[in-house]
């Protein structure tokens, strides 16, 4: 099977009826590239940002992040690459910050909610993307997005830098796409709204799914709860994805969900357009959409969407996985 898959590095990735979705990667430091090429990514999906601030002791200065955004917009010749600013809070913690613990931390003060008011060490890292911007095509990702206010102000503050580096005399590419996580139930709901202002939606359905069914995704007494396939999260997958083609918008997903055979053939019949996984999930999935035809999956995602319950999706998807 793997000499099988193999064969497929070079290939790009286009259903039985001719359909073409782009099958990324997600990567959390610019080492990881290696494994991307070497598996077929066609692009950047996710780059986690936030390793460049952990195991450290301070703050990653403008040029570090900028020499690892270069080298990762470079690396991959041209193809989207898709980086986060950071996420940092709920699970992933900065010593440094010192910042107060909280009885709920995955409902607290993280991501866009800190970098919003920790302005300074945003901006730093706005610039460092707006830099490296000209090496490659890169398209930039706010995380944890709940209200049209936090994207409007985030792409304000990009704006604002840009500005101030154009008048500095640096260069910054002219066209850069902007884009949100979808990874709160209420975003999802609104997504209809959100596509008129952002340029793609990614869906995060690590979070999205803890979110919606409000289950901690760490915690295995309720893991029970942690439901991809429910046809609640399909309903959510779905509603994103028709928002952002409704605006001539694209919908990727970078959770976890992107990579599972189970979850596939579904996300592939509700018109999903990137599929952002770890790097070795990438020529399996190649090869198992390759054998799917897109219509008939959007077939088989209809019938999912009016199903009660979590286990009648992963029985109507079996037939599917061979
Ligand atoms: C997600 O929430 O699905 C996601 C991709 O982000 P992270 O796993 O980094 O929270
Ligand atoms: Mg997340």
């Amino acid at each position: 099977q793997k000499a099988e898959w193999a064969k497929l590095v070079n290939e790009s990735t286009i259903t039985k009826d001719g359909e073409h979705v782009e099958l990324a990667a997600n990567i959390g430091k610019p080492e990881d590239l290696t494994g991307v090429l070497e598996n077929g990514g066609e692009g950047v999906g996710l780059y986690r940002t936030e390793f460049l601030y952990m195991g450290r002791t301070q703050l990653p200065t403008e040029e570090e992040q900028f020499a690892a955004f270069k080298t990762v917009l470079e690396g991959m010749e041209g193809k989207p690459v898709v980086i986060r600013t950071l996420d940092i809070g709920g699970d992933k913690e900065l010593p440094y910050l010192e910042l107060p613990k909280e009885m709920n931390p995955f409902l607290g003060f993280r991501a866009i909610r800190l970098c919003l008011e920790m302005q300074d060490m945003f901006r730093t890292q706005l610039r460092a993307l707006l830099r490296a911007s000209i090496y490659g095509n890169l398209k930039i990702m706010f995380p944890m997005i709940a209200t049209l206010d936090e994207f409007r102000s985030a792409k304000a503050l990009l704006e604002e830098e840009k500005q101030k580096l154009l008048a500095e005399g640096q260069q910054v590419a002219e066209k850069i796409e902007i884009g949100i996580m979808v990874e709160i139930p209420s975003t999802a709901v609104l997504a209809d709204q959100f596509a008129k202002e952002v340029d793609f939606f990614s869906i995060g359905t690590n979070d999205l799914i803890q979110y919606t069914m409000a289950a901690d995704r760490m915690n295995q007494r309720v893991s029970y709860l942690y439901q991809p396939y429910s046809p609640s999260i399909l309903r959510l997958v779905k509603m994103v994805i028709d928002a952002a083609h409704a605006e001539g918008k694209w919908a990727g997903m970078c959770g976890e969900m992107a990579g599972d055979e189970t979850a596939i053939p579904h996300l592939l019949g509700l018109g999903l357009d990137e599929f952002s996984m770890s790097a070795t999930s990438i020529l399996k999935a190649r090869s198992q959409i390759l054998r799917l035809s897109k219509a008939e999956m959007k077939n088989l995602a209809e019938k999912a969407l009016q199903m009660r319950t979590t286990n009648e999706v992963i029985e109507a998807v079996k037939e599917f996985i061979k």
